[in-house]
């Protein structure tokens, strides 16, 4: 049975697993059918790696940037369903999605000043709403507590020709399948083996394997796993 304690008074379900594995769409389809609000922790890591960028920090550095991270103030609001990330006040969702700002993300979050800067922002939207937080960390690290855990995943093979094939639809530039691959292994193998809060499957996360399911076939399964949550005596 869903049991809220007084600190979680809202349904919080936490979708964690690698890059490209379809944690955004899954969770922002769920979310709309649910009328839960989908929040992308992705986005607030990619906000800050573009304050990293444009003040030029060296993201080798992990002094210099736990140094600049303190002058990065990092806010969400939600338009129109879509959540829109803030920085020093500037509307930056529409630069998150290149592969420097992804690269720099990666390399930027294994900090622990930079995971402690966001930690309260992503707790303090899970206390306010129900909500589908997707990221790294959710189910072991931000929501503990969270009513429903998924790990979600994919070869890396399909993960790389779902991005390949994103680029295209976008318009935007695409590397090679060989190239997208490769960057998808290494975002990985840095998420996984990082000291702090490192990306892995938590105790009583039930793990779904995407590769060869469409988009509303995980999304039925997260549906009918809360129903069966909520349904248990
Ligand atoms: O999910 P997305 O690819 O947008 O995340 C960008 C990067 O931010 C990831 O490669 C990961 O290193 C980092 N991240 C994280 N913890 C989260 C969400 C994202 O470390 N909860």
């Amino acid at each position: 049975m869903i049991n809220k304690s007084d600190k979680v008074k809202h349904i919080n379900i936490a979708i964690d697993g690698p890059a490209g594995a379809g944690k955004s769409t899954i969770a922002r389809l769920t979310a709309e059918k649910l009328g839960y609000i989908y929040i992308d922790t992705g986005a607030m890591y990619r906000a800050l790696a573009v304050y990293f960028l444009e003040k030029g920090t060296d993201q080798d550095d992990e002094a210099a940037v736990s140094a600049a991270v303190k002058n990065a103030d990092v806010s969400i609001e939600h338009i129109d369903g879509e959540q829109h990330v803030f920085l020093n006040g500037k509307d930056v969702s529409g630069l998150l999605r290149t592969e420097d700002v992804s690269a720099a993300a990666s390399k930027t979050s294994a900090y622990r000043a930079v995971r402690e800067h966001l930690l309260m922002l992503q707790r303090e939207q899970a206390a306010k709403a129900d909500v589908i937080m997707d990221g790294r960390d959710i189910g072991t690290a931000i929501l503990p507590d969270a009513d429903l855990k998924i790990y979600l995943d994919a070869s890396s093979e399909e993960r790389a020709k779902r991005r390949l094939a994103q680029l295209k639809e976008k318009g935007l530039p695409a590397e090679s399948f060989g190239d997208i691959k490769r960057e998808i292994e290494e975002r990985d193998y840095r998420d996984m083996h990082r000291e702090v809060s490192p990306l892995k499957k938590a105790d009583d996360a039930i793990v779904i394997d995407s590769t060869d399911m469409s988009i509303p076939e995980v999304a039925d399964e997260i549906e009918r796993l809360l129903e069966e949550k909520r349904s248990v005596k």
